[in-house]
């Protein structure tokens, strides 16, 4: 089956009961049994749900995996793999990732006795002088976010594999509509399904999926013992969202490089970081791995200045300003004052996030309107600067 068939098909079916085809909001804590024990594949809700499942199942076709397992948020996710791991472990992992991964890994995840490495995975050999026999996870994000980097999958799968080192990639930037990194070799795939796979800003859900029948017990164990499970209801509007996954990429992608180009053209923007861009140091693999290029990337101005940037944010009218991503909307970020705050200043530095830079995810409207409000809202800066020079 194609994506666009599995993305309208894989994992719903009628209802059973009223042959509704939508899957039913399974508002519901618990499950009559008919005698203690004898019930049908049902108990209680933080351990079962219809519409959880039907989601579950989904993603799990989506990403060609075996298994699925939703969370309450990309976070809560991102906490379930973590405890696969135990005191001892270490972990190494892209130094330009999101900033929630960062916070949970270092300042929760720290004082439990996990060890965290951070690198720049441009060069996958560089990650071999922080192997030892306690590295137990490498952590990937591709796309990385804000930097919009690009990672070797398959090359970081092939050191992992010699190494003996589970492989967690987090797909959130890319979707399965471009790139799907168990087919590349990683073990897990965790998303925040808060962004392009449910697609209209209004829900918070995560997921963690991977082939391996033991890994699966395990996060599914830790799905009800800990208990972050999502909502029917956030089931249900995920699921929604997925059914258009294929339609709304297209235009993100498509609108993406038309931003980034026309970005690359103006005068008062000093860098692009989109990797369909040809002088993007990671445009190759990029075009090896991925369908398409996404709707993320990121610019800095020639005014490298906080005070630009913030200015320019409250210039468009088009793009709002927000944190998230990956809605029909386009949002405009800072992330060295919202997304990448508490990333330490030397830390953020090393990665690129610089004071004026500023990140876009372009939402599906019309391109010649988000050219028009971009452009008009950067010729803005340029000329107050000229009035304050002149003034
Ligand atoms: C948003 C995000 C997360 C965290 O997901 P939540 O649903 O907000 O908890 C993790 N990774 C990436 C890349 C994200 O963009």
């Amino acid at each position: 089956m194609k994506f666009g068939t599995k993305s309208v098909h894989a994992g719903v079916s009628p209802d059973p009961s009223t042959g509704a085809i939508m899957t039913p909001i399974y508002q519901t804590s618990t499950y009559v049994q008919k005698a203690p024990g004898e019930h049908l594949g049902y108990e209680y809700a933080r351990t079962q749900n219809p519409t959880r499942d039907a989601l579950q199942k989904s993603l799990a076709a989506l990403e060609n995996a075996k298994h699925c397992v939703a969370f309450g948020s990309g976070l809560a996710a991102v906490d379930a793999i973590a405890k696969l791991l135990k005191p001892g472990d270490e972990v190494i992992s892209t130094n330009d990732l999101y900033g929630g991964t960062y916070r949970i890994f270092t300042q929760v995840f720290g004082p439990y006795g996990l060890t965290f490495h951070f690198k720049p995975f441009d060069n996958p050999n560089d990650i071999l002088p922080l192997i030892n026999e306690n590295t137990k996870m490498i952590w990937v994000e591709t796309p990385t976010n804000p930097m919009v980097n690009i990672v070797d999958i398959e090359a970081i799968c092939k050191i992992a594999k010699a190494h003996n080192i589970l492989v967690c990639v987090d797909n959130t930037f890319a979707t399965p509509y471009l790139q799907t990194p168990l087919d590349l070799g990683a073990d897990i795939i965790t998303h925040s399904a808060t962004k392009y796979l449910g697609g209209h800003s209004d829900v918070v859900l995560g997921a963690a999926i991977c082939n391996n029948d033991a890994i699966a017990e395990k996060l599914v164990y830790l799905q009800n013992a800990c208990g972050a499970v999502p909502g029917p209801m956030d089931c249900f509007l995920v699921l929604r969202g997925i059914k258009t996954l294929h339609l709304r990429m297209k235009q993100h992608c498509a609108n993406g490089a038309i931003i980034a180009n026309a970005l690359k053209n103006h005068p008062g923007v000093d860098k692009v970081h989109y990797p369909g861009l040809e002088e993007h140091p990671g445009h190759e693999i990029a075009k090896k791995q991925m369908n398409d290029f996404g709707g993320m990337l990121s610019f800095s101005l020639k005014n490298d200045t906080i005070e630009a940037a913030i200015q320019l944010m409250q210039n468009t009218k088009i793009f709002a300003l927000a944190e998230s991503l990956g809605g029909v909307e386009s949002l405009i970020g800072h992330p060295a004052t919202m997304t990448h705050a508490s990333i330490p200043l030397e830390q953020r530095m090393k990665t690129g996030v610089t004071d004026s830079l500023i990140r876009l995810s372009v939402g599906i409207e019309d391109p010649e309107d988000l050219v028009e409000d971009l452009t008009t809202a950067i010729d803005a800066i340029s000329t107050e600067k000229v009035d304050a020079l002149v003034g």
